[in-house]
């Protein structure tokens, strides 16, 4: 299997286009067409994580963090980030990132923390605005309608949350008069055509508006396929920021933050109380104290995140209970999210944890 298999595996759960704009997501290092020997799952990419790719023969490590994120003007080998890459570069270890495209999708970085934390009815805390398209589409009755439809479904049209196939369709007339130059399938050059035409409409996420628009033509008998792309306002339940759910129970703060250090294997939390019972958990992995607002406006009664500054934590009011857990321990969990995502589709080479602990930060108490 060649890494642009994986890597188009992976991008179809957590699709580039949803990743921030700040971000640098998708193969870093390494050529797409190479053969994959084996995958090094890791949260960040260090000379010690790419000799240890080596070590167990993997030719590719898929990380959460983007080694390079800015950009490299120059190869000298002056810092951690350009020793990385020409270590991996000179082993022939390729570099994918999967960073915030993970952390915006159902199922992602943060679903993993709400799972940890056995949360229920989970959902995107943030959910993205303007990702939607409306398509509509004009076909003839019968099975040419059946086969578009099958078709725009296919390449990923008419999902609605856990229901996928959705489409609304309509029965009118649909007229035209076929030019000198055409070649209509239904009626004749020169003359005013009416046909029983049904009208399809189907949602489909922005970033699936070509393979979609492919496959409509390909599937439409007619030469000239009326259609018409609509962006729709609608937020998008699939993607977005953080996550937020129920605890299977209300908890006391003493008993919640025994709860939360338990779970998430912590030996340290930072957090600001509230003096009411937990239920309703929001969750950031990384730094995510932009999130606060959307936490507060879920009615959350926490906010498990990291990164959060002095004055930040002011910003919780005594209306819910801020907990910053560590960036890294926030995210570790993600390397076993890999894991399995991979492994459960991909069986032809061995997927392994990275065993480094490249969490630069340490505490001392
Ligand atoms: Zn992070």
């Amino acid at each position: 299997m060649k890494i642009k298999e994986v890597t188009a595996y992976l991008e179809q759960l957590a699709p580039l286009q949803l990743q921030e704009d700040y971000d640098n997501c998708g193969l870093l290092i390494g050529h797409p067409d190479t053969e994959v020997t084996g995958v090094l799952v890791s949260l960040d990419v260090t000379e010690e994580v790419v000799q240890e790719a080596v070590r167990k023969g993997c030719n590719l490590i898929v990380a959460h963090h983007p080694l390079i994120f800015r950009g490299l003007k120059r190869l000298n080998g002056t810092d951690h980030v350009e020793r990385t890459a020409i270590s991996a570069i000179k082993n022939d270890v390729g570099i994918y990132a999967i960073h915030t495209n993970l952390d915006n999708v159902v199922n992602g970085v943060n679903y993993k923390i709400a799972e940890k934390l056995g949360l229920k009815q989970v959902s995107i805390l943030k959910k993205k605005k303007n990702t939607l398209l409306k398509l509509t589409v004009f076909v003839p009755e019968g099975e040419a309608t059946a086969r578009v439809l099958a078709a725009l479904h296919k390449a990923g049209a008419g999902e609605i949350g856990n229901y996928s196939d959705c489409s609304f369709r309509t029965t009118g007339i649909g007229s035209f008069r076929p030019e000198e130059d055409a070649n209509p399938v239904i009626g004749r050059r020169g003359a005013l055509e009416e046909v029983e035409e049904n009208r399809v409409e189907v949602i489909l996420p922005a970033y699936l508006k070509n393979p979609v628009l492919r496959a409509m033509q390909a599937a439409h008998p007619y030469e000239e396929v009326a259609y018409y792309l609509h962006a729709l306002e609608n937020e998008n339940q699939e993607a977005g920021s953080g996550a937020v759910g129920f605890l299977p129970e209300a908890m006391s703060v003493e008993d919640f933050l025994p709860y939360l250090k338990q779970h998430m294997n912590l030996s340290v939390i930072r957090f600001t109380p509230v003096s009411k019972m937990i239920r309703k958990v929001a969750v950031c992995g990384g730094s995510g104290s932009f999130l606060l607002g959307d936490a507060l406006a879920a009615g959350a009664d926490a906010f498990i995140t990291s990164d959060y500054k002095y004055h930040e934590f002011f910003g919780a009011e005594g209306r819910i209970l801020i907990a910053d857990i560590g960036h890294f321990e926030s995210e570790v969990f993600t390397k076993d999210l890999l894991v399995e995502i991979i492994s459960k589709k991909i069986t032809t080479f061995a997927t392994c944890l990275s065993e480094v602990n490249t969490n630069p930060v340490n505490y001392y108490y």
